[in-house]
């Protein structure tokens, strides 16, 4: 029996850069650039991490995981979100449902939508038909229309 419910959302954004691996869910895209950021860059996983710590009422991202802490230079992003779907459940949250949508020209997200859909789920402990995952390019406007970065947005459910 549900007794209480909560709905976060986050917003993430990282510029392209040379040499870096394009990790996007926690999944390595093939493409000549990547995301540059202290972190693994993964800009969809920040999202999430956001929207979960925000309907929980546990501040954001930074606040955990500080840029300026070389313990999350690099770092696999997955971890982080393992770190605070721990957190979250530790204040007695189950996640409901995730709803996400990235934002960038290239490359092409469709042939990794499934993937990145099946390890969300995994790191959520929820069911794939819990978990959303849409790409759509910004018809050529603004620093993702130029192909300057990529942004990612993220809605979630919690409940107890
Ligand atoms: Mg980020």
């Amino acid at each position: 029996m549900m007794t209480d419910f909560r709905v976060g959302f986050g917003y993430d954004s990282h510029r392209f850069a040379p040499d870096r691996p394009l990790v996007i869910g926690g999944i390595v895209i093939p493409y000549e650039l990547g995301l540059a950021a202290h972190s693994d860059g993964d800009v969809l996983i920040h999202a999430v991490c956001d929207a979960l710590l925000g309907a929980a009422g546990m501040r954001d991202i930074g606040t955990y995981f500080p840029d300026n802490d070389p313990t999350w230079k690099n770092v696999d992003s997955t971890k982080l979100l393992a770190k605070v779907v721990e957190l979250v459940e530790g204040k007695g949250w189950k996640v409901n449902n995730l709803d996400c949508t990235l934002v960038l020209e290239k490359p092409k997200m469709k042939p990794h939508v499934e993937q990145i859909i099946n390890r969300l789920a995994e790191l959520l402990h929820v069911e794939t038909d819990r978990v959303a995952v849409k790409a759509k390019t910004n018809e050529k406007m603004g620093f993702t229309g130029a192909g300057e970065g990529i942004a990612a947005t993220a809605a979630v459910s919690l409940a107890k």
